[in-house]
């Protein structure tokens, strides 16, 4: 049976691994709508490849290119954030969120909002939204498919499973590629070397993200919304091998994990088939030739990122929205060469004690608020402190 998928964020990773999931199985999937930030002509490349009905630029700068790059083709064309909310309500089968950052939550809501099912990557619109977006799920009778290898693997774990019976919830971090690093190396670790990391190729953001650690922070949270046992059963594991990709233990002891190779096609794969399985190009998993996994704690003194998203859910409201619009800021300026690696989680602690009195944001455009005026806090500290 065909199925018709939305793809918000089409020219990203996410977006390269769903449409390549895709490509191989051209009579199961058709194409409604692809969305890019600007990119316009790769934007129209895929459009015409997958034959979609409509290509949207989230940034409408990028619109008359966009139209040219279309022409002939009978694809229809938009731009602006409007557009790409549109684009997100029109009626389809499966939606995939992989737009970076809290630009995607408007979109995502507006999927939430037809009662949609979502293979959720963005996980910054949930981290900022958290309840609002949790209500919407619940009020419109939306599905959201955790997409996220560890969130994907918790889902995997728990499938059968009564959430009263879940002791403990671990998600797996592989530390990143400066995991070894000494803090007078993080305080001079360059954009290129915070973005390779080890086992998974990513976007620029999430990249530094997990270099930081704040990755796993956002995570924590992701969790904590996705999977409600309560933030005291929720922890967090650093294992370098990223072969375990999460893993749930219940109140008899038993714990159940899930390996995969360290590839985000095995978890889009899941939410695309779900609830059944699909094929995936992938290499069997092959432990004997992995020999070793291996488990440490998170160091919280060299990377203070998890601390942080630990405190600003606990302390809930409007923190982990300003928990994450913060980092997008620094880790903004950390990519262009303003900041120092080690200044990012500095900047987000600094932001979140200057807005300790923002209201609770209870619809998404108190969400969108507080994520606009704790970006102005972050810019602003930025003139003052750049580099110290
Ligand atoms: P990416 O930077 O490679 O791609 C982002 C996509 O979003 C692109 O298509 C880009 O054009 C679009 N975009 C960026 N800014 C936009 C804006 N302001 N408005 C509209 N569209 C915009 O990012 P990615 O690595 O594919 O990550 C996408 C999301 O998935 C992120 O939330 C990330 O945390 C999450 N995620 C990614 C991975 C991974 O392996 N890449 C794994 C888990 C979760
Ligand atoms: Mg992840």
């Amino acid at each position: 049976m065909t199925r018709t998928l939305t793809l918000l964020g089409a020219t990203g990773s996410i977006g390269a691994s769903t449409l390549d999931l895709v490509r191989r199985n051209r009579d199961d999937w058709r194409i409604d709508t692809l969305t890019a930030h600007c990119s316009a002509v790769e934007l129209a490349a895929l459009a015409i490849e997958f034959g979609a009905k409509l290509a949207v630029v989230g940034d409408a700068n990028c619109l008359p290119e966009l139209r040219s790059a279309l022409a002939g083709s009978g694809i229809e064309a938009a731009g602006g954030a409007q557009a790409l909310v549109d684009a997100a309500a029109r009626p389809v089968d499966m939606t995939v969120a992989a737009i970076v950052g809290c630009a995607g939550l408007a979109p995502v809501m507006a999927a939430i909002e037809r009662g949609g099912t979502i293979a959720l990557a963005n996980k910054e619109a949930l981290v900022s939204a958290g309840e609002v977006m949790m209500q919407a799920v619940a009020k419109h009778g939306a599905t959201l498919l955790p997409t996220d290898s560890e969130h994907n693997a918790i889902f995997q774990c728990l499938a059968g499973n009564r959430l009263s019976d879940v002791a403990r919830i671990t998600l797996t971090a592989s530390g990143g590629p400066l995991r070894t690093w000494t803090q007078a190396q993080l305080e001079a670790a360059t954009p290129a070397e915070a973005v390779a990391h080890p086992n998974w190729s990513m976007g620029a953001k999430i990249s530094v993200d997990s270099a930081t650690m704040m990755n796993k922070g956002l995570e924590y949270i992701e969790a904590y919304h996705l999977f409600p046992v309560g933030l005291d059963k929720l922890g967090i594991v650093v294992h370098p091998q990223s072969v375990i990709h999460s893993m749930v233990e219940f109140r008899d002891r038993s714990t159940l994990a899930q390996l995969g190779p360290s590839d985000m096609r095995v978890p889009i794969a899941s939410c695309l088939a779900w609830p059944q399985r699909m094929e995936t190009p992938l290499a069997p998993l092959d432990l004997a030739a992995i020999g070793q996994l291996t488990f440490e704690p998170t160091n919280e003194a060299l990377f203070p990122a998890t601390r942080l998203a630990r405190e600003a859910i606990a302390a809930g409201g409007a923190a982990p929205a300003i928990l994450n619009a913060a980092n997008e800021v620094a880790v903004a300026a950390f990519l262009a060469g303003q900041i120092r690696f080690t200044r990012i989680a500095a900047l987000v602690e600094e932001t979140l004690q200057r807005s300790n009195d923002a209201p609770r944001p209870v619809s998404l455009d108190e969400v969108l608020a507080v994520d606009q005026s704790a970006r102005r806090q972050a810019m602003s500290l930025l003139e003052t402190n750049a580099l110290v």
